[in-house]
C-alpha cells in the first residue's frame, strides 16, 4: 500500500448523532478524506434513532442508520409508544440494522427481566423487517446469545459489537454464525489479539470504532473517530500475517452482505 493511500473500510458501529451538529460535519468530512467508505450510526433511544435517520438522509449512501433502544436507556417508562416508534423507523430504507440493543448488567442499569423483555421485543422487530442486529453485552454472560437464538431462530444476521469475549464466548458466537465486530480495544488486549490471530476467521469479522463524543479526554484530537478504523484493520493484518488489502476486501464484503449495502 502506498503511504498516502487510505483503505476503504466500513465502520459498522458509531454514534454520530451524539456529536454537535457542526462536529458531525467535520467528523464526516475527515472520514471521507481518510477513506472511510460508509458509516453505520446506531441509535440508543427513539429520538437518537430519529436523528440517525435524518443523518442517513442528509448523507445518502454514506451514513446508514441503526435504530433501537440501548439497554442503559431502558427504564420503567420505556413503553409501547417507543417500541412502535422503533418499529416504524426500522422499516425505512435508510435503516440497515436494529442497534444498539442488548443487555447491560451494570448495577446502574434497569432490572434484568425488563431489559430481557425489551431486548426480545426488539429482536422480534428485526425479524419482522428482516434486518440484522448489532448487539451490546456488558456483564450479561451468554444471556444475549440465548435470547437472540430463541427470538430470531437463525433468520437474521447477528453482530457482536465491541467484541472482547473469552474463548468460550467466542466459540459460542462463531458456532451460532454470529459476526464479530472488532474495535480499537484490539490494539491493547493481548487475549483478544490471540483469538483474532488463530480462532476468529476473517469471514466472521467486521470493523467498528464505536465513535461518540469523549469530553473526558483532554484533547479534542484524541476523541475516537471513524477514520481510525484503519488501525483496527492493520492490526488484524499484522496478527494474521496477511495483507491489509485482504482485511479490507473481506470485512467490506461481510459488512455489505450483513447491511445490504451496494
Ligand atoms: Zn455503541
Amino acid at each position: 500500500m502506498l503511504k498516502d493511500e487510505h483503505l476503504r473500510l466500513i465502520d459498522c458501529h458509531t454514534h454520530l448523532d451524539q456529536y454537535s451538529d457542526s462536529d458531525i460535519k467535520d467528523v464526516i468530512k475527515r472520514s471521507k478524506i481518510k477513506g472511510v467508505q460508509s458509516i453505520v450510526s446506531a441509535g440508543v433511544n427513539l429520538s437518537s434513532s430519529q436523528k440517525n435517520q435524518s443523518l442517513a438522509l442528509e448523507y445518502p449512501n454514506y451514513v446508514w442508520a441503526g435504530v433501537g433502544i440501548h439497554p442503559m436507556e431502558i427504564d420503567s417508562k420505556t413503553d409501547k409508544h417507543q417500541l412502535d416508534g422503533v418499529r416504524k423507523l426500522a422499516g425505512n430504507k435508510e435503516t440497515v440494522c436494529i442497534s444498539e440493543i442488548g443487555l447491560d448488567y451494570e448495577s446502574s442499569s434497569a432490572n434484568k427481566s425488563l431489559q430481557k423483555e425489551i431486548f426480545s421485543q426488539q429482536i422480534q422487530i428485526a425479524c419482522e423487517v428482516n434486518k440484522p442486529i448489532v448487539f451490546h453485552n456488558r456483564g450479561a454472560s451468554t444471556d444475549p446469545i440465548e435470547i437472540l437464538n430463541r427470538e430470531s431462530n437463525g433468520k437474521i444476521d447477528i453482530v457482536a459489537h465491541y467484541f472482547q469475549g473469552t474463548i468460550n464466548y467466542t466459540y459460542m458466537c462463531l458456532n451460532n454464525g454470529f459476526y464479530i465486530s472488532l474495535a480499537k480495544t484490539l490494539l491493547r488486549m493481548p487475549e483478544l489479539q490471540d483469538l483474532v490471530k488463530t480462532e476468529i476467521p476473517l469471514e466472521n469479522i467486521v470493523l467498528e470504532t464505536d465513535s461518540y463524543p469523549q469530553p473526558f479526554k483532554k484533547k479534542r484530537s484524541s476523541w475516537t473517530e471513524p477514520w481510525e478504523i484503519e488501525k483496527v484493520a492493520t492490526k488484524i493484518a499484522d496478527l494474521k500475517g496477511i495483507d491489509v488489502k485482504e482485511v479490507e476486501h473481506i470485512t467490506n464484503r461481510n459488512a455489505s452482505k450483513i447491511f445490504g449495502l451496494d
